[in-house]
């Protein structure tokens, strides 16, 4: 073999190491087929992709992959070039069946996930209710009472819903700007015929301190073609609220709104309408606009101004029954979404 020969061999080889087959699938398209979000562990060389409940774990250059942490899953060929992830068609091709959402019959509708994100948080409080009971001061913050209801409502809904993706926008007391409080729900793939619920949690505060009860809102669309929320009409004082009620990303406030506003304001009323005041659903304006991919409501779970409500909020047995209150409506939307 000639000198030049082997240099032609070694460029060869050189080539072959970097250029990943012609069929070779790129991360990013590998994560648009599936719909799967991707983590990586650098240190050790390892990938976690999920979708859902579904979790698969990879390492480039194994063949086979763990499924949810106890199955074994031929997936093929995983590679990395260069920094970069590629998948054989056959890898890609597996994992795209993998994260299919289920087979659903005929034209069904279905909730993929629910996105719940409690107001407020870190350097922002929200409202503050302040009050001297039997001689003692007793202190409320909104970003505390929410975080609370909202951490209770997910147990709940990942309980009774596993197949569905329940997430925050946070499970701590830290501070979202208004466009992290909606990417997350923002980045979840929907399909036709499904939707994503998404769902705000506040705590109201009034001038008038016999206020009281809870309340939810959802937006009609009149509302968002003339960007018309001003604190004025909507009767809000909370500037956090009218953000989120002015960014929710949705083109398509609908109908489903509306139902699902009216069974949490509903059930809501079942589990403590007795002691609290339901102050109904906060617009009344019926539209219809198909196609409807996330159904979007506010709740505000009651007064941080009134004293008779102060003392109930800082109950953890009332917080749950918020919560119970909230996921049975959510529930019952679901049922009827979904059938
Ligand atoms: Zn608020």
């Amino acid at each position: 073999m000639t000198v030049k020969r082997i240099l032609i061999l070694l460029i060869t080889i050189q080539f072959a190491s970097f250029l990943p087959a012609a069929d070779a699938v790129p991360l990013p398209q590998l994560l648009d087929r599936t719909g799967a979000r991707l983590a990586w562990d650098s240190y050790r060389d390892h990938g976690t992709l999920s979708r859902g409940t579904t979790i698969v774990s990879f390492a480039p250059g194994r063949r086979s992959a763990v499924l949810n942490s106890t199955e074994n899953l031929f997936i093929g060929e995983v590679s990395m070039e260069d920094g970069a992830l590629y998948f054989s068609e056959e890898a890609a091709s597996r994992l795209e069946a993998v994260f299919a959402p289920p087979e659903r019959t005929g034209d069904g509708r279905y909730v993929t996930a629910i996105y719940i994100d409690p107001g407020h948080g870190g350097k922002d409080p929200g409202t503050i209710g302040r009050h001297r009971i039997n001689g003692q001061v007793i202190e409320l913050h909104e970003k505390d009472i929410v975080l609370d209801v909202s951490r209770r409502l997910r147990e709940m809904l990942a309980q009774r819903y596993p197949e569905k993706e329940v997430m925050l926008s946070r499970d701590e007391d830290i501070y979202l700007t208004l466009e992290e409080r909606t990417a997350l729900a923002n980045e979840v793939e929907v399909a036709k015929n499904e939707a994503i619920i998404y769902l705000s949690i506040h705590a109201n505060a009034s001038l008038n301190s016999n206020a009281t009860g809870f309340e939810v809102w959802y937006l009609p669309p009149e509302y968002r073609r003339r960007n018309l929320i001003d604190a004025r009409t909507a009767g809000v004082d909370d500037p956090d609220v009218l953000n989120i009620l002015n960014t929710i990303r949705e083109e398509e406030f609908t109908i489903e709104s509306v139902l699902l506003a009216q069974n949490i304001v509903d059930s809501l009323d079942t589990q403590v309408g007795a002691v609290s005041t339901n102050r109904g659903i906060k617009e009344e304006s019926w539209y219809v606009v198909r196609n409807a991919k996330m159904p979007s409501v506010l709740v505000e779970l009651g007064f941080v101004t009134n004293p008779g409500e102060i003392m109930r909020l800082r109950d953890s047995d009332y917080l749950n029954k918020l919560a119970l209150g909230i996921y049975n409506g959510i529930s019952t939307f679901i049922t009827s979404f979904e059938e």
